[in-house]
C-alpha cells in the first residue's frame, strides 16, 4: 500500500525523477535515492500518489460487474478474508507487535508471508507503526488518532501520508535481526502479487478441472483479491478508528480504546481494544469467556500441536482491577 514520498523534494527535482523513485520504491520500499535528505524531513499530509494503490483496490471492486457471481467465488472470498484477518491479529498484531508467544524461525517466516498477502506492507514496518501507537496512544504524536486528527484520517489518511512510509527500524531491533523478514518486508509488493497470481491459477485450473462450480481465474482474482481484500483493509482500519471511538470503556486507560462485539466478530478477536490497551502483551484480547476472541482460540490450537508456545497470559493483578472498576461502578452507577 505505497507510492513514492518524496515531497519535501518536489521543488527540487522534476516529476520524471519522481516517477522514477515512486517506481524504485514500489519494489523496494528502504529504496532512497541520492542526495536523500532524511526520513525525518517527510511531511505529514495526504499524497496523492499514495492514494492511488487504494484506489485501484476499491475501483478493482467494481470488475465484478465484468467478471459476474459464482458460489465457489463468494465462499473463497470470505474464507480468504478470514485467513488474512487471522494472519494480520494473530501473527502480525499479537506475534511481530507484541511477541505475546514464541514460535521458531520457519513458523515465523511463514507468519510474515501470510500476513503479507493482507497488503497491508511488511510484518516489520506493521508492528514499528504499531508500538508507535501504543507508546502515544491518543496522543500528538500517534499517527492513527481519532482524537488527534478525526475519523477519517485515523481509518485511511494516515496511511497515505508520506512520513508514515518508512519502516522505523529503531522500534523493531529484535525483528530486523532476521534478514528473512526484512527481506520480505523491503520487497513487500512480492507476496501480494505473487497471492494475486495464485488466484488467478486456482479459478483457472477450477474452469477447467471443475467447470460445475461455476467460475474461472478472473472471477477468482476479483473476489479473492479485490473484493476480499478491500474488506480486510477496511475492518482491521476500524480498530484504528472506531474502536477508538464507539463501545465500552472497562479499564481507566489514558487513550480512547473501547471493548465493542461487533468489532471483536468482524476482526477474530481485535475489538476487545480497551482490554488490549490496558495489557497489551497478552496472547488474548478477550479478558472474560463471554468475549468471543476467535484468534486466541485458533492460537490455543496452534499451541497444543507445538508451533507455537508460552502464550502469555494477562496478570492477575489486572483481573482484579476489572473487578474493582465493576464493584466501583455498581456502588455508583452513571
Ligand atoms: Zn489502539
Ligand atoms: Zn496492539
Amino acid at each position: 500500500m505505497k507510492s513514492a514520498n518524496l515531497a519535501h523534494s518536489a521543488d527540487r527535482h522534476g516529476i520524471l525523477w519522481h516517477i522514477a523513485v515512486m517506481l524504485r520504491q514500489w519494489f523496494d520500499s528502504d529504496y532512497r535515492p541520492p542526495g536523500w535528505q532524511g526520513d525525518d524531513k517527510l511531511t505529514d499530509g495526504i499524497d496523492w500518489r499514495r492514494c492511488i494503490p487504494f484506489i485501484v483496490l476499491h475501483l478493482g471492486c467494481l470488475s465484478v460487474l465484468w467478471v459476474g457471481f459464482s458460489w465457489a467465488a463468494l465462499v473463497a472470498a470470505l474464507l480468504l478474508y478470514a485467513v488474512r484477518m487471522f494472519a494480520i491479529t494473530a501473527f502480525y498484531h499479537r506475534y511481530f507487535s507484541h511477541r505475546s508467544y514464541r514460535t521458531s524461525r520457519w513458523m515465523q517466516f511463514l507468519f510474515a508471508v501470510l500476513g503479507n498477502t493482507s497488503c497491508q506492507r511488511g510484518a516489520l514496518w506493521w508492528a514499528s507503526v504499531h508500538r508507535h501507537h501504543h507508546q502515544h496512544s491518543d496522543e500528538t504524536p500517534d499517527v492513527h488518532s481519532p482524537r488527534m486528527r478525526g475519523f477519517l484520517w485515523s481509518h485511511i489518511g494516515w496511511l497515505t501520508s508520506p512520513k508514515n512510509f518508512p519502516t522505523d527500524y529503531s522500534r523493531i531491533r529484535d525483528l530486523e535481526k532476521f534478514p528473512e523478514l526484512v527481506f520480505l518486508n523491503r520487497h513487500d509488493q512480492l507476496v501480494p502479487i505473487l497471492y494475486a497470481a495464485l488466484l488467478w491459477y486456482a479459478g483457472a485450473w477450477m474452469e477447467k478441472h471443475v467447470p460445475g462450480l461455476g467460475t474461472n481465474g478472473p472471477q477468482m482474482f476479483v473476489w479473492g483479491f479485490f473484493i476480499s481484500t478491500v474488506i480486510l483493509l477496511h475492518a482491521t482500519f476500524f480498530i484504528n478508528s472506531l474502536a477508538h471511538v464507539f463501545g465500552s470503556r472497562r479499564f481507566k486507560t489514558d487513550d480512547d480504546s473501547r471493548n465493542n462485539l461487533f468489532l471483536a466478530l468482524l476482526t477474530l478477536g481485535e475489538g476487545w481494544h480497551n482490554n488490549h490497551h490496558r495489557y497489551a502483551g497478552s496472547a488474548r484480547q478477550g479478558f472474560f469467556w463471554w468475549e468471543i476472541d476467535i484468534s486466541y482460540y485458533v492460537l490455543k490450537l496452534l499451541s497444543w500441536t507445538g508451533l507455537i508456545w508460552d502464550l502469555k497470559v494477562v496478570p492477575a493483578s489486572v483481573y482484579r482491577e476489572a473487578q474493582q472498576l465493576k464493584l466501583s461502578a455498581g456502588r455508583n452507577p452513571a
